[in-house]
């Protein structure tokens, strides 16, 4: 049985006070569920987060982090640094790194690559533009993302990987994919896992739909089967709307 996974990306929003408000709402709410779940707070409040969720079920991830081991990247923060705080997984390739910071396959893959080395969990993010879906190239865009990101990877590394396929026309713009648009997509990444891999590795990787995910829509989107929860942006800023997204697993 592949894991269920609520994860909260909260972007550039929250200072220090109030990143340890919304965790102590989070930890005081949280419901008894299958579903794993995460938060990514700023950079520089994840060693707070950890301390106060320690002892909570609720993981603390990296919303990014630099491929080096160290060195003279300045702004930037290695595998290390956050495996030191007690941070195990990191977001790697969300369409805003990719869109504002220009990273791109390459970047992608190196990133990917150290993530790993450093027995790190990735969560991957990948998914296509309007004008992609609108000529109908969503599923080529997606199979190249995954292809030249993921596929040079050794089949074991597969057990550190979770993949969030987030259509970029859908993320913070209040506009979702249906159910049936998310659904026909993770089916479709499940098969190119399985034709370029195998069903085994197919069949275990968690996959997560994000894009506008709300209190009011995500029950019938993680009803889908081959969705395994969400990553969620706006809503996860909204302790009472993030739990409410963790009961719709
Ligand atoms: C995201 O940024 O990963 C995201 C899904 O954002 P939102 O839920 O706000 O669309």
């Amino acid at each position: 049985m592949r894991a269920k996974i609520v994860a909260g990306n909260w972007k550039m929003n929250k200072n220090l006070a109030e990143t340890e408000t919304l965790l102590a709402e989070l930890s005081a709410k949280l419901p008894d569920s299958t579903a794993e779940v995460m938060v990514a707070p700023a950079y520089v409040n994840l060693a707070s987060a950890v301390r106060t969720l320690d002892n909570s079920k609720i993981e603390v991830i990296a919303q990014n982090m630099h491929y080096a081991e160290s060195g003279a990247f300045t702004g930037e923060i290695s595998a290390d640094m956050l495996l030191n705080i007690g941070i195990n997984t990191a977001i790697i390739g969300h369409s805003e790194r990719r869109a504002y910071f220009a990273e791109g396959d390459e970047i992608l893959s190196k990133k990917v690559v150290a993530a790993l080395k450093n027995g790190m969990r990735v969560l991957f993010c990948f998914g296509e533009e309007l004008e992609d879906r609108k000529s109908g190239n969503h599923f080529k865009l997606v199979e190249s993302q995954l292809k030249n990101v993921l596929f040079s990877l050794e089949p074991a590394a597969w057990s550190k990987i979770v993949l969030a396929y987030e259509p970029v026309w859908a993320i913070g713009t209040g506009e979702t994919a249906s159910p049936e648009q998310a659904q026909e997509m993770h089916a479709f990444i499940r098969k190119t896992i399985a034709d370029a891999f195998d069903a085994t590795i197919a069949n275990n990787v968690t996959i997560l739909y994000g894009g506008s995910v709300k209190p009011g829509n995500a029950e019938e989107i993680f009803s889908k089967p081959d969705v395994d929860g969400g990553l969620i942006g706006g809503a996860a800023l909204v302790a009472d709307d993030f739990i409410a997204i963790i009961k719709a697993i």
